[in-house]
């Protein structure tokens, strides 16, 4: 049994006695434990994170550069190591955890580039032999706190740039799916990041709580759900923080008649069932304008009947199961409901790969779930039941889908289907979500744009990775200077070759 603890200062750590069980989600059974930071173990890694900063901080931007490079090459060269980790804990499947560290690996592609992203502005002569400049420096120590959902992606959505600004960080991993976290460590002091710079705390909100309070952590980057990143964003603010916090989600694809039913299927199938729907980004709701609605769930009922369901490391499984047991059961129960909606496939009936139906079968199963003529306003139409249950909600018009869309609390990810490129525009005008896809269902953005979403799926001011990342890892500063007799460096005919 594996037992996983903290890294601190460049070594492994047990910390303090608690621990936590890890589960493999295929089969139910214990795999391993993780350790539970105390307050003091956070502390320990705040202090080794204080005495790193100042040498990290005033290592070149190319130096800095050079180990982002290095961590980049030797991460592609683990994927397949670390996707397997998450796997193991997660239950995704093997194809979907190598995908998650793609998609993480750009913002680290993005964050090389770290010379040209903290180049500033420069005027020459504001005054009389006056200039002006602005810099921007990093803040010191800052912490990232990530959801069991992409236990490597997300904190790439934070570590690399911040790292790359020049800061030192804490990553505080879910405690569900801790492993990726140490590998990712591992694979930073391989390529060169001095011991102290990145470090993991393992735990709980005790480790969180410390997080938040602790005078030298400068500022919290957060994603999991809403009641928690409220919660991060109000304590961590009062003790003089800079957070940013992601939150749940609900999104709806807007379906309208003149759309490519086809593609509207496979679309809705994909980034409905993708990960069990444990995606923060899953299409949850199909806002199907009449009159297309009878036709379009046949279409979609044709498909999921086609999905292979089974453990993450067989290569024939398309979707894994849920992550605990209590998570599963919090999704299933949705299907007792008595809200009037038509139950068209129902996932606790599903066959999984090398068992039987995924409600008798060991593990954390449910398969690809399928509710029709779900009323708008119900529970299982607003609530964010992040599982493989995707709602047809029918709606009479665009108008409709639109006030349904921006009557939800959330607002992370929408999409719009359709050939209509003047409803598309108006679509994209109107609709109160942060992240929007025409004719594409999880309109994620690359890294050199910035993720994140409104209302209660975002509260902070700043979104994660591209330039609002580098702005949320750095403070501003502009001098103004005056040099009446610049002097000058001495004689060196070769090139420099240190920097
Ligand atoms: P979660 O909120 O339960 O946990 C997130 C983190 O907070 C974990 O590290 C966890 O240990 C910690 N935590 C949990 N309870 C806490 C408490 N009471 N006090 C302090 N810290 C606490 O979320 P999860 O179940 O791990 O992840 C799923 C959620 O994350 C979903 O709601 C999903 O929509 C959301 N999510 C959002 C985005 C986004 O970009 N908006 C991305 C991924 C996931």
């Amino acid at each position: 049994m594996k037992s996983v603890k903290h890294w601190i200062n460049g070594a492994l750590e047990d910390g303090d006695s608690r621990t936590a069980e890890i589960f493999n989600p295929a089969t139910g059974e214990v795999s391993g434990t993780v350790a539970m930071a105390s307050a003091a173990d956070v502390d320990a890694a705040v202090a080794a994170a204080v005495a790193a900063f100042p040498a990290w901080r005033d290592a070149s931007l190319v130096k800095r550069a050079r180990v982002l490079f290095r961590f980049r090459e030797l991460m592609y060269a683990h994927r397949d190591e670390l996707a397997a980790l998450i796997s193991a804990e997660h239950g995704k499947v093997h194809s979907d955890a190598l995908g998650e560290v793609a998609r993480g690996l750009e913002v680290v592609e993005f964050a090389c580039g770290i010379p040209h992203l903290l180049k500033g502005g420069f005027s020459e002569g504001v005054s009389t032999r006056v200039d002006s400049y602005s810099i921007r420096q990093p803040l010191g120590v800052v912490a990232g706190i990530t959801p069991f959902n992409f236990p490597a992606m997300v904190p790439m959505w934070m570590f690399p740039i911040a790292i790359a600004c020049g800061n030192a960080f804490i990553h505080k991993p879910s405690e569900k799916d801790p492993s990726a976290s140490l590998l990712m460590a591992r694979l930073w002091q391989e390529a060169g990041l001095p011991d102290g710079v990145f470090n993991v705390v393992q735990g709980d909100k005790v480790a969180v709580d410390r997080l938040l309070a602790h005078p030298d952590v400068k500022a919290v980057s957060f994603v999991g759900s809403t009641p928690i990143a409220r919660y991060v964003y109000e304590s961590g603010t009062a003790h003089g923080k800079r957070v940013q916090a992601l939150g749940g989600a609900k999104n709806h694809m807007l379906v309208l008649p003149d759309a490519d039913l086809d593609l509207v299927a496979d679309s809705a199938v994909s980034a409905g069932f993708g990960s069990a729907g444990e995606r923060c980004m899953a299409i949850s709701v199909v806002l199907a304008v009449d009159p297309i609605g009878d036709e379009l769930v046949d279409k979609i009922v044709e498909r999921v009947g086609k999905l292979v369901i089974g453990p993450g490391d067989d290569p024939k499984s398309e979707m894994g199961p849920l992550v605990t047991r209590e998570h599963r059961d919090k999704v299933a129960s949705y299907l007792d409901l008595d809200e009037g909606f038509k139950v068209v496939v129902d996932g606790r009936e599903t066959k999984v790969l090398g068992g039987g139906k995924a409600a008798e079968t060991p593990g954390f199963w449910l398969g690809p779930t399928v509710l029709d003529h779900v009323p708008a306003g119900s529970r299982t139409h607003t609530e964010e039941i992040f599982g493989p249950v995707l709602s047809i909600v029918r709606v009479s018009s665009y108008e409709e889908g639109l006030r349904i869309i921006n009557d939800g609390v959330y607002g992370n990810g929408t999409a719009i289907f359709t050939n209509d490129g003047g409803a598309a525009r108006r679509f994209q005008n109107e609709v109160e979500v942060g992240m929007v896809g025409i004719n594409v269902p999880i309109p994620v953005p690359m890294a050199f744009y910035s993720f994140g979403g409104w209302k209660a799926s975002l509260f902070g001011d700043t979104h994660v990775h591209g330039t609002e990342g580098v702005h949320f890892y750095t403070r501003g500063k502009v001098v103004t200077s005056r040099w009446l007799d610049p002097s000058h460096g001495g004689v060196n005919l070769g090139f420099p070759t240190n920097r």
